[in-house]
C-alpha cells in the first residue's frame, strides 16, 4: 500500500445536517445529552467510514466537534473564563459557546478568511490550567474500534494562544508557559497509546505576517514536542496560504512531517528546498478544500510533478488543502441540479476520490481499468468546462474588454452640491438600512411560490402589502428617506444570484458556519450577466406610494464574490467586474425610472481582504475599481450610498473614502464615537451615516440615548456630513421593537435639530 493519501479534516454537521438537528432538540431540552452523544458517535462513524471506503491513508480523530475545535481547545486546556466558574460538563461547555440566560457567551470570529467561526478562547494569569484529555483519546479510541488507526487533530499551541484573547489585552504568548507543558503531557499521554501514532497539530498561524518575536517561538516550542518520544510522528499543518517564514524553522525541528497549501500559497513553493535538505515528509495540499469545483487532475498532477523536482516522490504525500469543514458534504443529493453543472463540482465526499486518485496516478504508471476510467471522466469534465457554452459568454467578454466607465464623470463635491439641491434633504437626515422585519408569513410566501404552491399575483399581492406597510409606517414616524423593506429577498446575496446568469445554486450545499449554524451559499460557475432588470419593479413601486425619497438597494459586486463559491478558472477580479458590470445597469434602469438615491451595499467589502499583508494592495485595487465601476454611470445628481456591517476603518479608511460614494453608513453604535473619528483624522470629505442605535439586540433604545449618541456624532462630524440610521438593516428584528425605535430616532433627531437650531 502507497500510504500517501491525506485528510486534513473531514465536515462533522452531517450529510443531512444530522448534527445540527440533534444540536438544537438538546438546546430545546427536546433530548438528552445522552441522545446527542449517540447521535455524534454515528455521525462519527459514518463518516470514517467514508474515508476509509474511499481508501484514505490518513484520516483524522480529533476532529470532530459537538461546537468548535477552538473551543474544544480552550476546555482540553481548562482554560474557562471566572464567570462561568460554577457550571461543569456539557453544561459548561454550551454556556461558553451561546452563553446562558445570566453569563455572556465567549466571542465568536472568523477563522481566517473563510466564514467558519470559532469561539475566542479567554485567557487570564489567573486560569487554572490543566490538561483534560478526555475527549482526544476517546475518539481515538472509537475509531480504533471500528479498526482505523487515526492521526490525532489538534490545534497547535502557538495558533491557539495567537487566536485567543488575554482579558487584560496584554500579549498572549507570554501564557506559552502555562500551556505548553499541558501539550507536552498530552503527548506523553498519548505516546502511551499505539507504537506508532500520527499526530497533526495544525498551526495556520504562521500563514500570517508574524512578528519575529512569534517566528522565535517555533522552535524552542517544537524541539520538545517533537521530542517527546520517538513513537509519535509530528505532522505540523498550515493553511489558506503560505508560511515560508515558519516552514524555514519547523524543518529544523524534531517533526516528522509538514503540511503545506500549494493552491492559496502558491509561494510554499519556494520552501521545497529546504524541506528536502531536512529530509521530512511533505503533506502537499493540492486538492481544494475550500471550494466547490472539481479538479482538473491533470492540472493537479502537473504541479505535484513540478514538486517532485525537488522533494523526493517517497516523501510527498498527497492531501487536501485544508479541512473539508469548509466545503459542503455530497453531491448525492443534488438531484435538481443541471447535470452539466453537477459534473464540475466536488464537494467532500468526492474530493476523497478524488485525494485517493490523485494519490494513486502519482505513485504508480501502471492504471488498472477501473483508475484509467475515472482519470478519462475527470478529463472529459475538465474539457467541458473549459468549452462549455453555459460558462463562456462571448458577449460578456467584449464588454468587460471594452470597458471605459470606471468613474462618475462630475468629482463629489460637485456632485453633492447638485443633489443638496435636487434632493432637499435637511442635515441629521434620517432612514434606515434598507430591510424591515422578515415575518414568518413572507418567509411563507416566498416558500410557496417558489414550490408553485401559490400564484405569481397572489405572491406579489403578499409583497405589495408589505411594502405599502412599510412606507405607511415610515411615513407616520416621519422617517425622510425611506426604502420598500426587501420583503422579496431571502439573502441579500442569494437574491441577485437568482437573477444573474452564471450562478448555480444548490439544494444541500451547506457548510457550517458556526455551531449548529449552516449556510448554504450560491456559487458563480460561468460568465455573469444580467439578463433583466432585479429590483426596478419593487423599488418603483414604493416609490409610486409616496412623495418622499425612496432609496433603491442593490447588494455591491465585491459582497455578491464575497459570499459565494467562486468559479476557479477566472480570477476573481475578473469576476467582480463582470457582476459589476450587471448592477451598473440595474443602476440606470432604476435612475432613468426616477430613483433618486441608490445604496450599493457592500456588507462583506472587508471580508475578502487578504492573509498577507503584501498582498492588500492588488485587492483593494481591483475591489474599489469594481464598486466604482458598479456605479459609474449614475447621474451626479443621483445619490449613491454604500453600507458596511462594521466600524473599524482606522486601517482601510482611504481606501473607503477612494469608493467615491455619496454617503457611507456604517456599524458604530456599540463604540460610541470612537470609531467615527478616523473620519475626522483623514478629512474624510463625504456624507457618513454612522449607526445610533444597535439592531442586533431586541432592546429598544430611548430618545435620551439615540440624543446622546447624536451628540456624540456632532463632536466629531459636523452636521452637515451627518445622517442618522440604525447599525444595519432590520430584518432580524420583530415589528414591535424595530417601531418603537425607529419612533425614538426620529424624535430623537428632532430634538438635537431644536436644540440646536439645525
Ligand atoms: N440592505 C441590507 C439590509 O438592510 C443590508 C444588510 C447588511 O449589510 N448585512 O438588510
Ligand atoms: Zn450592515
Amino acid at each position: 500500500m502507497s500510504n500517501n493519501s491525506y485528510v486534513i479534516g473531514f465536515p462533522r454537521i452531517g450529510e443531512k445536517r444530522e448534527l445540527k438537528k440533534v444540536l438544537e432538540s438538546f438546546w430545546a431540552g427536546e433530548c438528552s445529552f445522552d441522545t446527542l452523544q449517540k447521535e455524534a458517535s454515528a455521525l462519527k462513524k459514518r463518516h470514517w467510514l467514508y474515508q476509509k471506503e474511499a481508501g484514505i491513508d490518513f484520516i483524522s480523530s480529533n476532529d470532530f466537534s459537538l461546537y468548535d475545535n477552538m473551543l474544544d481547545t480552550a476546555f482540553m486546556l481548562g482554560a474557562i473564563p471566572k464567570r462561568f466558574a460554577n457550571l461543569q460538563k456539557e453544561e459548561l461547555y454550551f454556556a461558553m459557546a451561546r452563553g446562558t440566560s445570566q453569563l455572556p457567551a465567549m466571542e465568536m470570529t472568523k477563522w481566517f478568511n473563510t466564514n467558519y467561526h470559532y469561539i475566542v478562547p479567554e485567557l487570564s494569569l489567573k486560569d487554572n490550567y490543566k490538561l483534560d484529555s478526555t475527549k482526544v483519546i476517546q475518539e481515538y479510541k472509537e475509531a480504533k474500534a471500528l479498526g482505523l488507526k487515526t492521526k490525532i487533530n489538534l490545534i497547535g499551541p502557538l495558533t491557539f494562544l495567537g487566536l485567543s484573547k488575554r482579558v487584560d489585552g496584554k500579549d498572549t504568548y507570554e501564557l506559552l508557559g502555562n500551556i505548553l507543558p499541558l501539550y507536552i503531557k498530552l503527548l506523553e499521554e498519548l505516546s502511551l497509546l499505539e507504537d506508532e501514532l500520527y499526530i497533526q497539530i495544525d498551526e495556520p498561524i504562521f500563514v500570517k505576517d508574524n512578528e519575529t518575536k512569534v517566528l522565535s517561538l517555533i522552535k524552542p516550542t517544537y524541539d520538545k514536542l517533537g521530542s517527546i518520544s520517538a513513537k509519535l510522528k509530528l505532522i505540523v499543518t498550515t493553511y489558506f496560504e503560505h508560511s515560508n517564514e515558519a516552514t524555514g524553522i519547523f524543518v529544523n525541528t524534531p517533526i516528522w512531517a509538514l503540511g503545506l497549501d500549494f493552491l492559496y500559497g502558491k509561494e510554499n513553493l519556494q520552501s521545497l528546498e529546504f524541506i528536502k535538505k531536512s529530509g521530512k515528509k511533505l503533506i502537499a495540499g493540492v486538492i481544494d478544500g475550500r471550494n466547490i469545483w472539481k479538479s482538473d487532475l491533470q492540472k493537479t498532477l502537473n504541479l505535484l510533478e513540478q514538486i517532485a523536482k525537488v522533494v523526493q516522490k517517497e516523501d510527498i504525500i498527497v492531501s487536501s488543502s485544508c479541512s473539508l469543514l469548509h466545503v459542503p458534504f455530497t453531491l448525492k443529493y443534488e438531484n435538481k441540479m443541471d447535470p452539466q453543472i453537477k459534473d464540475w463540482l466536488s464537494y467532500a465526499l468526492e474530493k476523497l476520490d478524488e485525494i485517493k486518485l490523485c494519490a494513486t496516478l502519482f505513485s504508480k504508471t501502471n492504471l488498472d481499468t477501473k483508475e484509467q476510467k475515472a482519470l478519462e471522466a475527470n478529463e472529459q469534465s475538465a474539457k467541458s468546462r473549459k468549452t462549455s457554452s453555459l460558462i463562456h459568454d462571448k458577449s460578456v467578454q467584449q464588454r468587460v474588454a471594452s470597458l471605459s466607465l470606471f468613474e462618475r464623470v462630475e468629482p463629489y463635491e460637485k456632485r453633492i452640491k447638485l443633489q443638496k439641491e435636487l434632493l432637499g434633504y435637511k442635515n441629521l437626515a434620517t432612514t434606515t438600512i434598507g430591510s424591515f422585519p422578515q415575518t414568518a408569513e413572507l418567509r411563507k410566501v416566498r416558500r410557496d411560490y417558489k414550490a408553485n404552491l401559490i400564484s405569481k399575483e397572489e405572491y406579489e399581492n403578499v409583497m405589495k402589502n408589505y411594502i405599502d406597510e412599510c412606507v405607511a409606517f415610515q411615513e407616520e414616524c416621519g422617517l425622510e428617506v425611506l426604502v420598500h423593506g426587501e420583503p422579496e429577498r431571502n439573502d441579500m446575496v442569494e437574491y441577485f444570484g437568482e437573477q444573474l446568469k452564471g450562478y448555480g445554486f444548490s439544494q444541500n450545499g451547506w457548510v457550517q458556519s458556526y455551531g449548529s449554524r449552516c449556510v448554504k451559499p450560491p456559487f458563480i460557475y460561468g460568465d455573469i450577466s444580467r439578463p433583466k432588470a432585479m429590483t426596478l419593479d419593487w423599488i418603483t413601486y414604493a416609490a409610486s406610494k409616496t412623495d418622499k425619497i425612496m432609496k433603491g438597494m442593490l447588494t455591491g459586486p465585491v459582497t455578491i464574490l464575497n459570499w459565494s463559491f467562486v468559479r476557479d478558472d477566472l480570477a476573481r477580479s475578473e469576476v467582480s467586474k463582470q457582476i459589476a458590470l450587471g448592477l451598473s445597469d440595474e443602476i440606470d434602469d432604476l435612475q432613468k425610472a426616477g430613483i433618486k438615491i441608490i445604496q450599493v451595499d457592500e456588507a462583506a467589502f472587508k471580508e475578502g481582504y487578504p492573509l498577507r499583508k503584501s498582498k492588500i494592495k492588488e485587492y483593494e485595487n481591483w475591489a474599489v475599481r469594481d464598486f466604482k465601476i458598479a456605479v459609474a454611470k449614475a447621474f451626479p445628481t443621483t445619490q449613491i450610498h454604500t453600507h458596511m456591517c462594521y466600524s473599524e476603518f482606522n486601517d482601510i479608511i482611504k481606501t473607503i473614502e477612494a469608493m467615491d460614494a455619496d454617503v457611507i453608513s456604517i456599524e458604530t453604535a456599540r463604540s460610541g464615537n470612537e470609531l467615527l473619528k478616523v473620519f475626522k483624522k483623514v478629512g474624510y470629505k463625504q456624507e457618513v451615516g454612522p449607526g445610533v442605535y444597535d439592531i442586533h439586540s431586541p432592546r429598544v433604545p430611548s430618545v435620551a440615548e439615540i440624543t446622546k449618541q447624536i451628540k456624540l456624532l456632532l463632536e466629531v462630524l459636523p452636521k452637515e456630513q451627518l445622517w442618522i440610521n440604525p447599525d444595519c438593516g432590520l430584518k432580524t428584528r420583530k415589528w414591535d421593537e424595530v417601531k418603537p425605535s425607529l419612533i425614538n430616532m426620529v424624535k430623537a433627531v428632532k430634538q438635537v435639530r431644536e436644540e440646536l437650531s439645525i
